[in-house]
């Protein structure tokens, strides 16, 4: 499954599961862009990318930002000729019991997991459409797609909403050989985690140990973390992964933390 001559905008890719699904995806012979708020990030990983003989460019994109991401979508295609996969993968946490959780954090949430993957699906699949030979889209979800964990209201809320938008991408794009696939990680230890461990603790009153034991990994089948390895892999997978047999699914990559 080559993605040779193939192209793939990664938002949030200058940091975590992101970026290493930039580098597997160029690793796999597809162009790459790496999207992201922090261009000065981006551009490393791109060079990374580049001086390692793959092909890649650095755009500053907001993702709640609509015109920034049509302009970024738009640049993708002006300068690498196509956009046939889309990793809808840029998000944050922010951890509070719900009668404390601020209502503008709340709205941070959702306009980065959820208006981000709406709008970069809207402008994305115009171009998947009009090229004829559709596309592969991947969204960033969790094991939170389909579990709840305390303190994570918002959080939970959107990852949820994903399925959502993905069956309907799917049913969509379906007869213009458009996917639209949800992977969902465990737990990965990417600075989205550490930043979350001691607020967990804090706000759970427990030790840093207790947090990950206890609560990240504690139905896991082995205790252990989920690696960014792990989930770049599964994208490559349903990025090269050419017929409409597999779309409107999600995919669970937790070390069985949740079994569907
Ligand atoms: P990370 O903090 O390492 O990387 C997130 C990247 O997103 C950063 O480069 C950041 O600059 C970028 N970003 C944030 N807001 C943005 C915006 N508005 N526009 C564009 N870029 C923006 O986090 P990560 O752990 O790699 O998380 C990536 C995705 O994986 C997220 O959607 C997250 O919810 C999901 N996820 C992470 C885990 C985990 O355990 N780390 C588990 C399941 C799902």
């Amino acid at each position: 499954m080559s993605l040779k001559n193939k192209v793939a905008l990664i938002t949030g890719s200058a940091s975590g599961i992101g970026k290493e699904c930039a580098i597997k995806l160029s690793a796999a012979g597809a162009a790459v862009v790496i999207a992201d708020l922090n261009l000065t990030d981006a551009q490393k990983v791109a060079d990374e990318i580049n001086q390692g003989g793959g092909k890649a460019i650095a755009i500053a994109m907001d993702v709640t930002n609509e015109e920034m991401v049509n302009a970024g979508i738009d640049e993708t295609v002006k300068k690498l000729g196509s956009i046939d996969v889309l990793v809808s993968n840029a998000g944050i946490q922010i951890v509070h019991p719900i009668e404390d959780y601020p209502f503008a954090e709340w709205k941070k949430m959702m306009a980065i997991h959820l208006d981000g993957a709406f709008l970069t699906t809207k402008a994305a699949i115009k171009h998947m459409y009009d090229s004829g030979r559709g596309g592969s889209i991947i969204y960033m979800g969790s094991a939170h797609s389909h579990e709840a964990s305390k303190l994570k209201a918002a959080y939970v809320t959107a990852k949820h909403g994903l399925l959502g938008l993905c069956k309907t991408v799917a049913k969509e794009g379906g007869p213009r050989k458009v996917r639209a696939n949800v992977v969902c990680p465990g737990f990965v230890m990417t600075p989205l985690v550490e930043k979350q461990i001691p607020e967990q603790a804090k706000e759970l009153g427990i030790s840093e140990a207790d947090v990950v034991k206890n609560v990240m990994l504690k139905e896991t089948v082995d205790g252990e973390f989920t690696t960014v390895d792990d989930v770049a892999n599964t994208v490559v997978f349903l990025a090269g992964f050419e017929t409409n047999a597999i779309t409107g699914q999600s995919i669970l990559v937790s070390h069985g933390w949740f079994m569907q």
